[in-house]
């Protein structure tokens, strides 16, 4: 087995933050990704402009400069790949860790390529990986999708799209522009509260005007290869259907962290558990940082408020 002193998993923002923050303190540490470099970002839609101005996505101290006030996807792979490169952050990536378990004096663990032993663990996953399902009939066909990208694939034809929040208002707006006959089906009677400032009026007149049509307090309960159904407050309607953008949220892999002995609150939430003036969980000597701390409220934890865990963590580690 390797030795480490600090395992990081996960290669986003926040390990990254956690890896800046472990190399200061002159900790022997190694970040382990699954994917490419900050991975989530990599799979955001391709022009993404983030809600956060570029400083607020800062790590380790270094300036985030961007062109605008609110930075885009390409801006922000840039600027992180550029902190790694620059600030020689050890990182191994296209390597999954797949478990973690205790030993004589801290952990081991076993990922795709190599086995590590370590004292400390900073699990610090995200949330980006498994979609939350709609489960409805048709979910699994080819023309559905959980992760959109890029607008001129739909050009010319009848998306449907999930949800009110920004992933779901971001890719009607896109895709309507770029020629798409645009549907929106949304649970509740309005556009999301936390949907973009500068955004929101966009779609607000858009849904007004007819550009867009949505049907609100409705709910989409079957997709087939030419249509889907949805039941709206007028009744149960069938619309004829090319593709259908679920952009219903995500959630952390609750799986990964209940095998690793983290344990999650009973309700909903499945909330892990942690010092929040530590960021340590139930087992000592391992951490979590990022968003994967809230559990089923994503929307809690971003990269603003949570690359300060790294600090709290290894001054913790270091005390
Ligand atoms: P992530 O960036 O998700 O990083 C987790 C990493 O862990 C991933 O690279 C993943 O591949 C890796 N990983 C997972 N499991 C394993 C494993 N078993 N082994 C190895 N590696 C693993 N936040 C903001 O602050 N401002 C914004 O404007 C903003 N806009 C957003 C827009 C979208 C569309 C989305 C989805 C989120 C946005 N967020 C924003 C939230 C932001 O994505 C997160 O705050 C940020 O990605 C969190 O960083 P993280 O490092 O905690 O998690």
């Amino acid at each position: 087995a390797k030795q480490v002193e600090l395992l990081i998993v996960g290669g986003g923002p926040i390990g990254m933050a956690c890896a800046l923050a472990a190399q200061k303190a002159g900790i022997n540490y190694l970040v382990v990704e699954k994917g490419c470099l900050v991975n989530s970002l990599y799979r955001y839609p391709i022009n993404m402009t983030f809600f956060s101005t570029s400083e607020r996505l800062e790590i380790g101290g270094v300036p985030f400069v961007s062109n605008n006030a609110k930075p885009t996807r390409p801006e922000a792979l840039e600027y992180y790949r550029r902190v790694a490169s620059s600030q020689n952050i050890r990182i191994n990536l296209f390597e999954k860790v797949e478990n973690i378990r205790p030993d004589d004096n801290g952990y081991t663990v076993i990922t795709g390529k190599e086995i590590y032993h370590t004292r400390y663990i900073i699990v610090a996953t995200g949330f980006y990986d498994i979609p939350n399902l709609l489960n409805i009939p048709g979910e699994d066909l080819a023309k559905v999708t959980h992760y959109y990208k890029d607008p001129h694939y739909y050009a010319t034809q009848k998306v449907l799209v999930v949800g009110a929040n920004n992933s779901s208002v971001d890719a009607a707006l896109e895709t309507y522009r770029k020629g798409a006959e645009v549907t929106m089906v949304i649970r509740e009677g309005e556009i999301g509260r936390r949907v973009k400032y500068w955004v929101k009026p966009d779609i607000e007149n858009r849904i007004k005007e007819g550009s867009i049509k949505a049907w609100f307090h409705s709910h989409l309960t079957a997709i087939r290869d030419t249509e889907v159904d949805i039941n709206t407050p007028e009744g149960p309607i069938t619309i004829p259907n090319d593709f259908v953008i679920a952009a219903t949220g995500y959630q952390p892999d609750f799986n990964f962290l209940e095998k690793t002995g983290i344990t999650l609150s009973a309700d909903a939430v499945r909330a892990p558990s942690y010092n929040p003036e530590t960021m340590e969980t139930n087992l000592p000597g391992i951490y979590l940082a990022g968003v994967v701390c809230g559990g089923m409220n994503t929307h809690v934890w971003f990269i603003e408020n949570s690359r300060e865990h790294a600090d709290k963590i290894v001054a913790h580690m270091r005390r």
